[in-house]
């Protein structure tokens, strides 16, 4: 503003020119001297500067922003040149709130040793649409192939749905009213509501940045299915949290498919019951856990009774069926804690967890009579066919699944001694049950 060749009115009138255009000017302007003492200020920057000072002047444009832009003071003082932009479009966070967060763009321009002048941009707006960008960016990284469908939301940092999209109520059925303000667990079917779960969520997402779970979800109109979720964090500049976006999607196809591939991997295919390899897989982590909580367990083992003669006799396939009857006699009878399981050939095993060793004699004499007492019909007609048993149970002899193994082989050995068709127990006399022996040598407890 220093022109050698301009008389006073030259300068006057120059001077207005520039506080008009200062006044009128789209953004903020504020002149200073050098430790940042204001002596002009146009009201767009007055304006854009009120939240950090609250009613009060702005004396230094250093203390004012201090609360959120302590840097531009060290900014100043370290810039060595006479004149020249000491910073460009630097952002200045003046209110942290998410939605209408107030975000001003700084630059400042060294005019002289001793005059700064700042200019303030007003980019809220652009930092918005910035965010919903990052949002996008975070939703699209949750879709990937095999999708049913899904729907797009965002949580709060307490984890309130705040944001809607079409998408929510195309795959859950629920409009935006009936959503925004809930938690996650809208979502949810009745019976998957338990109230940690939702914390913890949030908190491995916190955590780790994201986080995926599964559950059983169902629509407004009451259609189950298996959802899947894809939480992640959504952050501020400054890397607070501001909340979360999170993609639910339908994968009750992928779950049948690998619940199938489950099941074909655990059950024997004649049968349906736990085959041999997934039992010694669920078994020792039974036997482990009644050691744990100081629990009966029994285990039984049984074998169809000269099943080598029903083959000869009504063939392979009407083996087959009687096979197919013993198990289905043994599910029938046992509680759903209970396993029962094909060992191989026409051998059974049931692991009956809380079970003393009377109890499980109990048991085994029911199904013993129920296998006895079925008309299997197979392709050759009804056929008749008995079982042999043998029980053992946890305790001083018997501390491992081999043990029990063992034991109730044993015992079984002893009822196929004893003529077939009965049941044995691997201790001679249960305490807590008097054994009588009937007619046909089986012992029953009274
Ligand atoms: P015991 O009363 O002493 O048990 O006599 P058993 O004839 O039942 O015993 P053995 O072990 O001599 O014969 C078992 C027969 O079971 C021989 C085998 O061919 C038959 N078997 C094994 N697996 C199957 C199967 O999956 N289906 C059919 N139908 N038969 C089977
Ligand atoms: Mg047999
Ligand atoms: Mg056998």
């Amino acid at each position: 503003m220093s022109a050698p060749n301009t008389d006073k009115n030259d300068l006057e009138s120059e001077y207005e020119a520039l506080l008009s255009f200062m006044y009128l000017s789209p953004v903020g302007i504020v002149r200073s001297d050098k430790s940042g003492f204001v002596d002009m200020m146009n009201p767009l920057a007055a304006q854009l500067l009120m939240p950090l000072v609250r009613g009060g002047s702005i004396e230094n444009i250093f203390d004012s922003l201090a609360s959120v832009a302590p840097e531009l003071r060290n900014l100043v003082a370290s810039f060595e040149a006479e004149r020249g932009p000491v910073c460009e479009n630097h952002r200045v966070f003046v209110t942290p709130a998410k939605d209408d967060a107030v975000v001003l763009a700084c630059s400042i321009i060294k005019v002289n040793a001793d005059v700064l002048m700042m200019v303030l941009t007003d980019i809220s707006r652009q930092v918005a649409a910035e965010r919903r960008a990052r949002q996008t960016e975070s939703w699209l990284a949750g879709i990937y192939t095999g999708v049913n469908d899904f729907a797009f939301f965002t949580l709060d940092a307490q984890g309130c749905i705040d944001s809607w999209n079409p998408s929510v109520e195309r795959l859950t059925g629920f409009g935006e009213v009936e959503v925004i303000g809930h938690m996650l667990s809208r979502f949810y079917a009745n019976d998957e509501i338990v109230l940690h779960r939702l914390p913890e969520h949030i908190a491995l997402t916190r955590d780790d940045g994201w986080h995926v779970e599964e559950f059983w979800c169902e629509t407004k109109a009451g259609r189950r299915y298996w959802g899947q979720v894809l939480i992640s964090v959504l952050r501020e500049e400054d890397g607070e949290i501001s909340g979360y976006s999170v993609v639910l999607r339908d994968i009750t196809e992928r779950k049948v498919h690998s619940d199938n591939l489950a099941r074909l991997l655990t059950t024997d295919h004649l049968t349906g019951v736990t085959n041999r390899a997934h039992f010694f897989e669920i078994a020792e982590s039974e036997v482990a856990r009644a050691e744990r909580h100081a629990r009966a367990l029994s285990l039984v083992m049984l074998d169809a009774d000269h099943f080598k003669r029903i083959n000869d006799t009504a063939g392979h396939q009407a083996g087959d069926e009687v096979l197919r009857r013993i198990a289905g006699e043994a599910k029938a009878l046992l509680r759903r804690s209970d396993i029962v399981a094909r060992l191989g050939g026409e051998e059974f095993v049931l692991l009956l967890p809380s079970t003393s060793a009377s109890e499980a004699m109990v048991v085994a004499e029911r199904l013993r009579v129920a296998v006895e007492q079925a008309l299997i019909e197979t392709a050759v007609g009804q056929l008749k066919a008995t079982i042999s048993l043998g029980v053992a149970s946890l305790g001083d002899e018997n501390q491992t699944l081999q043990d029990l193994l063992a034991a109730a082989d044993h015992a079984l050995y002893d009822a196929k001694q004893a003529g077939r068709n009965c049941v044995r127990c691997a201790i001679a006399e249960p305490e807590d049950v008097s054994l009588s022996v009937s007619e046909e040598g089986n012992t029953v407890p009274t």
